[in-house]
């Protein structure tokens, strides 16, 4: 699903769950496609929230709020939203801290721990992959050999490529959690900002892992 600024992915079944909100002002954005696919906003049970850049949570309020729905995220990324302004300007300044001290933090958030397990998609596994923030997770389906990598991963000129230098708060952590990954069987890779790679999942990983 296109949100504001970023690919959203709606996991249709029994608990509708939908990985990332987007920008603030994307439900209505939501609405519409849930309408098209004879949903409704109500359908949805979950929001998982990859980490917590603007662009994924932004939304994430008033889709609560319009659903019912419970949000997760994991603990360290709701620690550095709570970031104060002299830890900001502490050092030298890092764009990851001056983006956390100026997004809002979502409210009655559950904690999204590594090994959970949501009863979607065969069994959607929590894998907790620092680096591009604190808190970033992927999502893992060994059933559909799915992999939901938020930002942790680009693609350029069809390659996969590690995530964005500028906005990444700690590179060498984001390769680690990128080796964790190449473990994975992997055919599909689905990125929040990129086209999915439908195919050869894990070679991809594991060439970038090397
Ligand atoms: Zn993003
Ligand atoms: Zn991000």
């Amino acid at each position: 699903m296109r949100l504001i600024g970023v690919n959203a992915f709606l996991i249709l079944g029994d608990e509708p769950t939908l990985v990332d909100a987007g920008h603030r002002g994307s439900g209505a954005m939501l609405r519409r496609q849930l309408a098209a696919l004879d949903h409704q906003v109500t359908d949805i049970t979950r929001i998982v929230c990859t980490h917590g850049h603007p662009d994924h949570i932004g939304g994430v309020q008033e889709i609560a709020r319009a659903s019912g729905a419970k949000v997760l995220m994991h603990p360290a990324d709701m620690e550095r939203l709570r970031i104060r302004f002299r830890e900001v300007i502490r050092g030298r300044p890092a764009p990851g801290a001056i983006i956390a001290y100026l997004t809002q933090a979502p409210t009655d958030v559950i904690a999204a721990q590594d090994g959970d397990v949501l009863p979607v998609l065969g069994g959607l596994r929590v894998l907790h992959t620092p680096g591009h923030t604190p808190g970033s997770i992927c999502l893992y389906s060994a059933t559909r050999r799915l992999l939901i990598v938020g930002d942790l991963l680009q693609r350029m000129r069809g390659q996969v490529t590690l995530p964005n230098y500028f906005f990444t708060d700690d590179m060498p952590l984001a390769r680690r959690s990128i080796a964790r990954l190449a473990e994975l069987d992997v055919e599909t890779i689905l990125f929040s900002h990129y086209p999915p790679v439908r195919q050869g999942g894990r070679d991809a990983l594991r060439a970038l892992a090397s």
